[in-house]
């Protein structure tokens, strides 16, 4: 994972986004090939599943069909709903006595609450170990010179990498950031200059996309590119 923080302060956009559009990658490939086998899996996937974004991109991602899991959850969760109904329409007969344990919410609860989708889980968790491996290797002086050649970390893993780090760190990361706002706003500074008709003759540059990159920077990159 160390490597790939590295390798991922030379590809485009936040290095953390980055990186957990990688571990997402092997997630798939993983899931793909393991799915059907691993019990586990299916019990977890079965009390919670994945979120609607994530449903879809499993199913567009993995080259198999998914029978086998679905058809696990489904069952799984028939079963849970069944025997929620066998036990509410037991205490609603007071066939036995009614007592907390037996309150129908808090039963409904159990079949209602569910674990995290795995995707979204292993998005926060990547996100996590990103930042405080970034908040490690900024102490030496070499990681924060690679990380300026960098494409610089989105607002959202640069705010959680603020909030972890050492003030020392926290302050690189901030002042690097305002360079990258300002950066962008020569840029913009750029684009408005030749949109006046005295120098619209020019040729056009990268000022023409400072835009994308600001969206990049603000927003981070697709975990799906
Ligand atoms: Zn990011
Ligand atoms: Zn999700």
């Amino acid at each position: 994972m160390e490597y790939d923080l590295e390798s991922a302060f030379k590809q485009p956009g936040c290095p953390i986004c980055t990186m957990i559009k990688k571990s997402m990658d092997s997630y798939f490939r993983w899931f793909e090939n393991e799915s059907d086998h691993l019990l586990e899996l299916l019990i977890s996937l079965s009390r919670g599943g994945f979120c609607r974004d994530h449903a879809q991109q499993v199913a567009a991602s993995v080259k198999s069909d998914l029978n086998y899991t679905y058809a696990f959850i489904i069952r799984t969760r028939q079963k849970e709903i069944k025997q929620f109904l066998q036990e509410t329409a037991l205490i609603q007969k007071k066939i036995f006595p009614y007592r907390e344990k037996n309150d129908p919410h808090r039963e409904l609860n159990r079949i209602i609450s569910s674990e995290p989708c795995p995707v979204c889980d292993l998005i926060q968790k990547t996100g996590t170990y990103g930042s405080a491996m970034i908040a490690r290797k900024f102490e030496d002086p070499i990681n924060r010179e690679l990380y300026r050649e960098s494409a610089g970390l989105c607002w959202e893993h640069c705010a959680n990498t603020l909030l972890i780090a050492p003030p020392e760190i926290g302050l690189f990361l901030l002042e690097d950031h305002l360079q990258r706002l300002e950066d962008l706003n020569r840029e913009f500074r750029e684009f408005f200059r030749k949109q006046d008709y005295r120098f619209d003759h020019e040729p056009k540059g990268k000022e023409q996309t400072a835009w994308v990159r600001a969206m990049e920077l603000l927003n981070g990159r697709p975990y799906s590119f």
